[in-house]
């Protein structure tokens, strides 16, 4: 009898990052989740990310010091928060599409496909939102291409596939700690006629995860931080 061979059914930008940079890896995380322990720069950026949310909401009271290169962008979101609230701001949420990009609960175990993990998102018209995710840590030119513009546009994909009314999608990312705004001038647009072609661009890069039952170990450089790692005590013979 053939054994039964886990699969990823659901993705997210990280997961599909991690069995980008080795498909073993991204097995023994998620699928046979063995723990993997936090660092203190991940601590910190979900501590700072806690801050955002409960700054714009009203929660938090004082500007907190490590939003500061973003003060009046955060106080102007908390002003317009208090009059407007969640009907156009919306914080920290996790959107949820199944294999139709029909939107669904991200917890929806069976149908949901993608989650989109959301910091900032934001009504600037009836028919355009700006999404703004918030960064701890060192902008990196290098990763520019390869890494923040699929992020942008996994934003703007999930957008335009949850609001029907809305045309445009406006995305950037802004580094909390050096005050460094991704890209530079405008946020990158998205707008709903390039949709099918996003949609089909994230399909065709997302296929050879889900099909994926050999996890194939990728050794290089990331191996010096892998948890995984032989010297490590880890099941990886790398
Ligand atoms: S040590 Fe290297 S090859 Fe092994 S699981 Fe980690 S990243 Fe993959």
């Amino acid at each position: 009898m053939a054994s039964w061979v886990k699969r990823f059914k659901s993705w997210s930008i990280s997961r599909l990052r991690d069995w980008e940079g080795c498909a073993f890896a991204a097995k023994l995380k998620h699928l046979d989740k063995l723990p993997v322990p936090g660092s203190k720069a991940m601590e910190r950026g979900s501590a700072i990310g806690k801050m955002c949310e409960d700054y714009v909401t009203g929660e938090l009271l004082e500007l907190p010091e490590e939003l500061e290169l973003f003060g009046p962008e955060f106080l102007e979101l908390r002003d317009a928060y208090r009059v407007e609230g969640g009907k156009t701001i919306f914080v920290e949420e996790t959107w949820g599409f199944d294999k139709d990009w029909t939107p669904c609960a991200w917890d929806d175990w069976d149908r949901c496909w993608v989650r989109v993990k959301m910091d900032l998102g934001r009504f600037v018209a009836s028919d355009h939102i700006l999404n703004v995710d918030y960064k701890t840590g060192r902008f990196k030119q290098e990763m520019a291409a390869f890494d923040y513009v699929p992020q942008l546009n996994l934003y703007g994909t999930g957008a335009l596939c949850r609001y029907p009314a809305v045309e445009k999608v406006s995305a950037r990312l802004a580094y909390l700690d050096s005050g460094v705004t991704y890209p530079e001038g405008d946020a990158l647009l998205f707008t709903r006629d390039q949709l099918p072609q996003m949609k089909a661009a994230w399909e065709k890069r997302v296929a050879p995860m889900l099909v994926d039952q050999k996890f194939e170990k990728n050794p290089g450089n990331g191996c010096r931080w892998c948890h995984f790692r032989k010297s490590n005590g880890g099941p990886c013979s790398y």
